[in-house]
């Protein structure tokens, strides 16, 4: 059954059943119930046997973009197979799509969205969050995929490289039994690398304000980027 609400949330092997008119939990849109609409998530993630004995039924909930700027509740109505193929080691497996993998609470497309809209959009994490209806964590670690998605593994080549220190958070200390010292968690100085000369930007950013931060930053990178800086920029801190 492929109606103009299934194409309307445009979720590829699940269809809707049934679009509630009246307003969800959030008070802003309709529950929409899905089933899965196509046999191939009857095939076995491990061993690709296609299972024939359906154990339950469950319903799950994965968090998706607004449709028509309304935010829907879904309600996945799946099963869960056995696999019956002898040596495979999986005794059962959830059906799953690509835009909800297993175990998943949000589709592929909200987390892809909160995250571009950070990293593409500009939106500040907070913001995205809200728009998109997830929390701060979520939001930030989407971000970050995203990004790391994107970038470079190593910076593009730097003339000018700009050393400093950067304040932010709380420290967090811990007592060391062994040697009787507090020992640092978390430390409130990071060093930023920036491409000063270059449209690079922020290169990085490393928690630590010692000079093995610094070194062990420079030691990741090629020995031919190293030779391409010309120029270091630092604030008057002795560890740089
Ligand atoms: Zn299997």
């Amino acid at each position: 059954m492929v109606n103009d609400t299934t194409r309307l949330l445009g979720l590829a092997v699940v269809d809707v059943v049934a679009a509630g008119q009246d307003g969800n939990e959030s008070g802003q849109g309709p529950i929409v119930h899905l089933v899965t609409a196509d046999e191939s998530v009857r095939v076995c993630p491990e061993c690709g046997a296609v299972a024939a004995r359906a154990k339950e039924w469950v319903t799950t909930r994965p968090r998706d973009l607004p449709v028509a700027g309304r935010r829907c509740d879904l309600r996945w109505r799946k099963r869960r197979w056995y696999c019956d193929e002898q040596a495979c080691p999986r005794g059962t497996f959830t059906e799953r799509v690509a835009q909800v993998p297993a175990r998943a609470r949000l589709t592929v497309r909200l987390r892809q969205s909160t995250g571009a809209a950070v990293a593409d959009g500009g939106r500040t994490v907070v913001q995205s969050a809200r728009d998109h209806g997830v929390s701060w964590p979520i939001a930030c670690s989407v971000f970050a995929a995203h990004a790391a998605r994107v970038l470079p593994d190593q910076p593009g080549p730097v003339r000018v490289l700009g050393i400093g220190e950067t304040r932010r958070g709380r420290p967090r200390w811990a007592w060391d039994e062994t040697t009787a010292t507090w020992q640092t968690l978390v430390d409130r100085w990071h060093v930023g690398f920036v491409d000063l000369s270059g449209g690079q930007g922020l290169l990085g950013q490393v928690e630590g304000r010692t000079s093995a931060t610094v070194t062990t930053w420079l030691g990741e990178r090629t020995q031919a980027w190293r030779d391409g800086v010309v120029f270091v920029a630092i604030d008057m801190c002795t560890i740089f």
